[in-house]
């Protein structure tokens, strides 16, 4: 049997190993240069920067892919875990360590908020339980059928999973600052706090049952690992090899067509390309019955971001591994990224300074790291990045040199920025999406698209805008979905190791 997975990012990578595990002849088509897709490595003199991920959760979901390869994953990444998880600046200049030790983490509250520490340990007693159900029961659920979903429903009622992450720690929390710490995690995959459902208020239990980690060298060095892993069991990478049509015969994939006029036949078609791609530019208009153009145009598309990395020949031991600087005009400004779509005066900002853990990423005496801010995805009449991007991307570097990063301008020797046209032109993201369909509870679960096409038997997909949805465990888990969907469709044995 032959299977192309179309695209290397998490969700591709872990699919086409999953498949070649079994024996599956798996190729991978990438139309870049190297794997990885978001999480892509961009390195210049002497500096490593991951384009893309860097907090590492749920690292057992990457082990379980070892496993079913009969491998394990401390054998080919050095997993480190970091403390604390991340460090959150306020407006005020004041700051919040969240970490998982419930002893410190309860000390902490206190210094803000005294009278919120029962409220953080009823908060966590409900996430947890929120974790359970969510991720352990459901995580690796494929939700194909209206009725997988009622049948959760009232699971999800009862854990008031249903109302929005920030309302959901409102009821926990009285103080601002805190309502905020424990509500901004659907950030971090594409979501506003203010619309994404309590069921994200899992990743509390997650973070602090399996911690947050760092792989030594880079989030790069984990896709490196799953390539070695991949030619090991003998399958194939190819990439700047850009697919332009999924050929099709009946309700059925035949073979792919590359940019070359290549064409490569196969029993099986896995998409890790955006989801609204994959069917615009890959698929013909007759075999898109059920993504048609105006249900895929229906959808919420989650913000973009602007991200600057660089390279600095001064260190800043102040600094911890993750550091969150939220604005004052919170739910204002998530508000003008995801409602009206405007770029804001202020910006709530994520720092990246692997340097602190991994002197390897950059040369001695200096740093390496990155500083994102979430922006609105590109729309018609929208922001034009040409013309705002430099001036937007120097406001942020002097606000962190005034506050954060001292001396920081001065001593830039690299700097290298995405924007949201590099969403859309380089990794072909709809409207330059970040994190693929924004998750929402209409747009999660069984209203998500499913890693089985509805319109093409054999075609299979992953990634960020399926289910279960976005980060890396989630397009982890969207290629274990697929992965035992795959395995029943072709009667294949279901479960491997794992
Ligand atoms: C800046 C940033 C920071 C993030 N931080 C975190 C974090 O800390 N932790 C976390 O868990 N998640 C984080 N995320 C989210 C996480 O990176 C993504 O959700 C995840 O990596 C997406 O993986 P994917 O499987 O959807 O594939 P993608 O990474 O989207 O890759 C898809 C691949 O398909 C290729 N492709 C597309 N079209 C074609 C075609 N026609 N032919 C061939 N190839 C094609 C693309 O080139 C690309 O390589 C972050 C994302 C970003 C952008």
């Amino acid at each position: 049997m032959k299977a192309v997975v179309i695209g290397s990012g998490f969700g591709g990578l872990a699919a086409a190993v999953r498949l070649q595990a079994r024996g599956i002849q798996t190729t991978i088509l990438e139309k870049l240069d190297a794997p990885g897709g978001r999480a892509y490595v961009y390195k210049k003199d002497g500096f490593t920067f991951d384009c893309g991920p860097t907090v590492v959760t749920a690292p057992y979901i990457f082990e379980d892919i070892f496993k079913a390869a009969n491998r394990k994953l401390s054998d080919y990444v050095n997993l480190v875990s970091l403390d604390p998880f991340y460090r959150i600046y306020f407006h005020d200049g004041t700051h919040f360590d969240y970490t998982g030790n419930s002893e410190r983490q309860e000390r902490e509250i206190a210094r803000h908020a005294p009278q919120d520490v029962e409220g953080y340990r009823q908060f966590m007693a409900g996430s947890k339980k929120i974790f359970e159900k969510g991720l352990i029961e459901l995580g690796d659920q494929p939700f194909l059928k209206l009725w997988d979903m009622i049948r959760v429903a009232p699971d999800l009622l009862k854990l008031d999973a249903i109302r929005s992450v920030y309302s959901y720690a409102s009821k926990f929390f009285t103080n601002e600052k805190l309502r905020r710490v424990f509500s901004f995690h659907p950030l971090l995959v594409g979501g506003s706090p203010f619309r994404a459902p309590a069921i994200y208020a899992l990743i509390h239990s997650l973070e602090k049952e399996y911690g947050v980690h760092y792989a030594m060298g880079g989030t790069g060095k984990l896709v490196e690992a799953l390539v070695k892993l991949f030619e090991e069991l003998g399958g194939t990478l190819r990439c700047q090899s850009d697919v332009v049509s999924i050929d099709t015969q009946g309700k059925r994939a035949k073979s792919v067509r590359l940019a070359t006029g290549e064409v490569l036949d196969c029993d099986l078609v896995v998409s890790n390309a955006d989801l609204f791609t994959t069917y615009e530019k890959l698929i013909d208009s007759k075999s898109k019955k059920f993504y048609s153009q105006s249900r895929l145009q229906n959808f919420n598309w989650s913000m973009s971001l602007v991200v600057i990395y660089f390279g600095v020949s001064k260190k800043f031991p102040d600094l911890k591994h993750h550091s969150i600087i939220l604005t004052e005009r919170y739910k204002e400004l998530i508000g003008d990224i995801f409602n009206r779509k405007t770029l804001a005066d202020d910006f709530s900002l994520y720092v990246h300074l692997p340097s602190v853990t991994d002197p390897s990423v950059a040369p001695e005496g200096h740093e390496a790291g990155y500083v994102l801010a979430p922006v609105p995805h590109l729309s018609e009449g929208g922001v034009n990045w040409e013309v705002v991007g430099p001036q937007f991307e120097d406001r942020v570097l002097r606000y962190l040199d005034q506050n954060l990063m001292p001396g920081l301008m001065q001593n830039l020797v690299v700097r290298h920025s995405i924007n949201p046209n590099y969403f859309r032109d380089t990794l072909g993201s709809h409207l330059g999406n970040a994190f693929g369909i924004e998750p929402t509870l209409l747009q999660s679960a069984y209203f998500r698209p499913h890693n089985r096409s509805q319109d093409i038997h054999n075609l299979y997909l992953v990634g960020a805008s399926t289910q279960p949805g976005a980060g890396m465990p989630g397009v982890l888990l969207s290629a274990q979905i697929t992965d035992k969907l795959i395995a029943r469709d072709f009667n294949l044995q279901e479960h491997l190791n794992s």
